[in-house]
């Protein structure tokens, strides 16, 4: 009576068991990976485990990257050894993470560290198997230890720390291409659900029945739009019955924790495919209701700003270059704050707290509870902040500006503004000169930028917010609480470009990539 009521709680009694697949075993021969792609680290964590009695496989999408030839960007391993026995294995190991417990392996320290992710083989549990290993007495104490399993009543998985053996493990993972398992000592590829064909055929395949997957975990449709959008340009299409079920299962994002749909949505713009994945959403009919500030992105994709940010983090990330979340979002969000700021000088506020006004509405509008995202939220902040600051080119500023920790973050969203013709490119050029200079050249660029400042007639017009697509090409340079009036330089002073020195110089989203 009260397992029936149980069962009506959860949903419908599992119909059967799932399909495990059959595992395969596919040699160096037919897989054809490059044991150079492999990395280094993860090979020693594989062998680190396996020498201690323990399965370990490297897994999941650095399986899929190596297969297709592409140089995995971070190397999962799953092994059958609990967190703590992985922990115990070694010296820099960090057990992270509660809704899925894994281990940190890390090596390296700094820029250079690198981190190894080792999971334990889960075992599959849809919400009927999970009750199914509550209730049964030979459920493994091995099985029990790790389990801290729950599914809600839409059979959402809440957690998911339950131990099992590898063919459950495989069958809980998204993609086909995604659950295959590379040993690299015998270079053998074990795979259990056609991954390795799908992977030939271009196909990017949902394990088991979509419309249940998406159920279970709403956030695979975003990762589906991400795998198709990467994976694109290799000419890979989503199978119809993964793509189909997506755009009704979409309204399930809305259970789905904000903070984990912010996670997913700045993989989607800053794993290096940020365009395509806007394409895929439009393709895919996602455009809109996956996640509020999503939706704003894709609004303003094609507007001239937001479309040069976008297509610069895609080439930095191509680039291996670091890029900061806090800039992209300073990008999408500064044709509200530019707009705020105009109203707010229109009625004569004064520029500075107009613009920090501007600022603080825009926060509460678009990002709502920045809560544990101070960080996040104080670097946007910064990056807006500066922009009146760069054009004041006189005293002391530009050599106080140039000290500022945040200081390369702040003139790449100028470089932007300059690219798109919302600032003059002389003043861009301006402080790229002056960030690179030794003293005396900087002293020498101050009085320039006095000369040029004199030499100009003092206009000053009242700002009019700008509206519609015009928006993020509207000139504010001539708007900005300029004392000195020097907003503008003319164009007919306009200095040689100068590439910065060191190669990575300048260019959006350089987090901490300051000096
Ligand atoms: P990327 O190259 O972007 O890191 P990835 O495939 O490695 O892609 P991760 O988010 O790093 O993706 O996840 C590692 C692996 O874990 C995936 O390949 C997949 O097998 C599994 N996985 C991750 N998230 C999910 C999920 N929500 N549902 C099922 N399996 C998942
Ligand atoms: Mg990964």
């Amino acid at each position: 009576m009260i397992k029936k009521f149980i069962t009506k709680l959860l949903g419908k009694p599992a119909s059967g068991k799932p399909d495990f697949g059959r595992r395969t075993e596919v040699p160096a021969s037919v897989h054809g990976i490059d044991p150079n792609l492999v990395d280094e680290r993860a090979v020693n964590v594989v062998r680190t485990l396996q020498q201690a009695g323990f399965e370990a496989y490297i897994v999941g999408g650095a399986v899929r990257d190596l297969l297709l030839g592409l140089r995995p960007k971070d190397f999962d391993v799953a092994t059958d050894a609990t967190p703590e026995e992985v922990k115990g294995l070694f010296r820099r190991a960090f057990i992270i993470g509660r809704r899925f417990r894994i281990v940190h392996v890390v090596y390296g320290r700094g820029r250079e560290h690198e981190v190894i992710e080792v999971s334990t083989f889960r075992a599959y549990l849809d919400n009927a198997a999970a009750e199914q290993v509550k209730g049964n007495e030979r459920t493994s104490k091995r099985q029990l230890e790790g389990m801290q399993h729950a599914v809600d009543s839409s059979g959402r998985v809440l957690r998911d720390n339950v131990w099992g053996p590898q063919d459950e493990d495989a069958t809980r993972r998204d993609f086909t291409v995604n659950a295959m398992y590379y040993d690299p000592q015998t270079q053998i590829v074990v795979d259990y659900h056609g991954g390795i064909q799908d992977a030939k055929k271009h196909t990017l395949r949902m394990i088991g029945d979509p419309v249940a997957r998406y159920r279970e975990d709403p956030v695979r449709i975003i990762r589906a739009v991400r795998f198709a959008a990467k994976l694109s340009q290799l000419g890979f299409k989503l199978e119809s019955k993964t793509a189909k079920p997506l755009v009704e299962a979409k309204a399930l994002l809305a259970d789905v924790p904000q903070s984990r749909l912010f996670d997913e949505m700045l993989k989607l713009l800053q794993t290096g495919h940020a365009l395509a994945s806007i394409a895929q959403l439009k393709h895919l009919g996602l455009a809109k209701g996956i996640y509020p500030l999503l939706d704003v992105v894709v609004e303003r994709a094609d507007s001239a700003f937001v479309k040069a940010a976008l297509a610069d983090t895609d080439r930095r990330v191509g680039e291996g270059k670091p890029v900061a979340p806090s800039f992209l979002l300073a990008c999408v969000l500064w044709a509200d704050v530019r707009d705020g700021w105009a109203q707010r000088l229109a009625r004569k506020d004064h520029p500075f707290p107009a613009l920090q006004e501007a600022i603080d509405e825009v926060f509460d509008a678009r990002i709502g509870d920045v809560s544990g995202r101070g960080k996040l939220a104080a670097d946007m902040r910064e990056i807006w902040m500066m922009q009146p600051r760069f054009e004041k080119r006189v005293g002391s500023t530009p050599f106080g500006m140039v000290e500022q920790p945040r200081f390369r973050a702040g003139f790449d969203f100028l470089r932007l503004r300059a690219d798109v013709q919302e600032v003059d490119v002389t003043l861009a050029d301006w402080w790229q000169e002056f960030s690179l200079a030794d003293d005396a050249t900087r002293e020498d660029l101050v009085q320039q930028a006095r000369a040029e400042q004199l030499a100009k007639p003092r206009v000053r017009r009242v700002p009019k917010p700008a509206t519609g697509e015009s928006r993020a090409a509207a000139p504010v340079a001539d708007t900005l609480p300029s004392s000195d009036g020097d907003a503008a330089a003319p164009k007919k002073r306009r200095r040689r470009r100068r590439k910065p020195g060191g190669g990575d110089g300048v260019g959006a989203a350089s987090e901490g990539a300051a000096g």
